[in-house]
C-alpha cells in the first residue's frame, strides 16, 4: 500500500516536471546565427509619388487611431517627426489595407540606452490583427553594434526572417524601410490558399527576398495563421525602458 502511495507520488511529480518542461518559452524561437554581414547604405530617402496615400507628412495624425480602442491617436508630432508615446500604445492606420508598397522613415535617438531588445524597439506590423502586438512584425530596433538574435534584429520578420544584410546606421540617423507587401489569402474553410509575403529594403538594401510568413509574429510559440481580410498598417510602442524612437514620411501605393 505505502510503495502504491510513493509511486503514484513520483509518478504524479514526473508528470508535473514533464508538463514545465513542455511550456513554450520566448527562447525557443532565437536564433542567433548567421549573423548579417554589415553594409554601408546609400542614400535612400524619397518623396511620396502622385498616387501614394500620404499617412504621415508631419502635418497631422489624421489617418491613424490608437490600435487598442480606435480613439485619436495621441503620439506626439513635432516639426514633421512623429515620436512614440510609450504611454498609450500601439497606433494603427485608419484605412485598410491588403496587397501594398511601403515607405517610412526611422531614427533611435543618439542617446539611446539599453541593450538587446530592449535598445530602440519599435516595430511595423504590415497587417494588424488586433490589440497589443497580433498581426506580422517588420522588427524596428537599434542593430548598430547591438547583439541580440537574428532573427529579431532590424530588418527581420520578427522571429521568422533574419535579415540578408544588416545595413542599419547609427543611433541619431535617419533610417528607411521599403516594403512589398502581398496579403495572405485564404480558403472559404480558413485554410491558406497562399501565405503572406514581404520583401523589404533597409536602406535601400535588400533585406527580406519576397519571404513567405509562416503566420502571424509571434514571442511565445510557433505560428500558426487564422483567416482573415484587409488589416490596419500598425506602430509598435515597445514597452521597453528606453527612449522611444520616431517616425517620418510615411506613404503606401495600394497594389
Ligand atoms: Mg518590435
Amino acid at each position: 500500500m505505502k510503495y502504491k502511495i510513493i509511486l503514484a507520488a513520483l509518478m504524479a511529480g514526473s508528470f508535473f516536471m514533464a508538463k514545465a518542461q513542455e511550456k513554450a518559452k520566448p527562447e525557443d524561437t532565437e536564433t542567433w546565427d548567421p549573423i548579417p554581414k554589415v553594409v554601408t547604405p546609400g542614400n535612400t530617402f524619397r518623396d511620396a509619388p502622385s498616387d501614394a496615400i500620404v499617412l504621415f507628412d508631419g502635418k497631422n495624425l489624421d489617418e491613424w487611431v490608437q490600435a487598442d480602442d480606435q480613439s485619436a491617436a495621441k503620439w506626439n508630432v513635432k516639426g514633421d517627426i512623429l515620436t512614440v508615446n510609450k504611454q498609450y500604445g500601439n497606433i494603427e492606420t485608419k484605412h485598410k489595407f491588403t496587397n501594398y508598397q511601403l515607405h517610412l522613415e526611422w531614427r533611435v535617438p543618439a542617446s539611446i540606452t539599453g541593450s538587446g531588445q530592449a535598445r530602440g524597439n519599435s516595430g511595423v506590423f504590415l497587417a494588424s490583427l488586433g490589440k497589443g502586438d497580433a498581426g506580422y512584425e517588420l522588427q524596428v530596433l537599434d542593430s548598430y553594434n547591438n547583439k541580440t538574435y537574428v532573427n529579431g534584429m532590424a530588418g527581420s520578420i520578427y522571429k521568422q526572417a533574419i535579415p540578408l544584410a544588416n545595413p542599419g546606421r547609427k543611433p541619431g540617423e535617419w533610417q528607411t524601410y521599403d516594403v512589398i507587401w502581398t496579403a495572405p489569402v485564404f480558403n472559404a474553410d480558413g485554410s491558406v490558399k497562399s501565405p503572406a509575403k514581404a520583401t523589404v529594403f533597409f536602406n535601400g538594401v535588400l533585406v527580406e527576398n519576397n519571404f513567405e510568413l509562416k503566420g502571424p509574429t509571434l514571442y511565445i510559440g510557433k505560428p500558426e495563421y487564422k483567416a482573415h481580410g484587409a488589416a490596419p498598417i500598425k506602430l509598435q510602442a515597445h514597452g521597453d525602458k528606453s527612449e522611444p524612437l520616431s517616425y517620418r514620411n510615411i506613404w503606401v501605393r495600394e497594389l
